[in-house]
């Protein structure tokens, strides 16, 4: 399968990691949109939201228990930030393999990144 995400959980492709467990990896985003840009992903090959199940429903919610802590680690807890998913062609999803991006480091305003 051609996904650059799967590819980067199997290090085939280098990222820079932020967190890793035996569910999902969390690194930093190639092209920043904010000062901290971080992308989470499962360590399944979701194609997208619209492929979320009971069963990939657990890989969501251990990426949402643990966005505190990427959070703080990352300096931007205490200001706050944005989760964001991008799902489909209108939604603007560009890697086919369900990632949610955590942005922060600024004041986001209200656009929509
Ligand atoms: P989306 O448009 O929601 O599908 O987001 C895909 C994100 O993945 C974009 O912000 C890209 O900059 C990012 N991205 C693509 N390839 C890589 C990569 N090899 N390493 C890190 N981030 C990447
Ligand atoms: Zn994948």
């Amino acid at each position: 399968m051609d996904c650059v995400f799967c590819a980067i959980i199997n290090g085939d492709i280098p990222s820079k990691t932020v967190y890793e467990d035996d569910m999902i990896k969390a690194f930093y985003d190639i092209e920043p949109q904010a000062p901290v840009h971080i992308i989470i992903i499962p360590k399944l090959h979701i194609a997208s939201a619209n492929e979320i199940g009971e069963d990939e429903a657990k890989y969501v919610a251990h990426i949402f228990a643990k966005i505190p802590q990427i959070a703080k680690e990352a300096g931007i807890a205490e200001n706050g930030y944005r989760i964001i998913n991008n799902c489909g062609k209108d939604g603007g999803q560009t890697v086919g393999h369900l990632h949610f991006h955590l942005l922060g480091g600024r004041d986001l305003g209200a656009k929509l990144v």
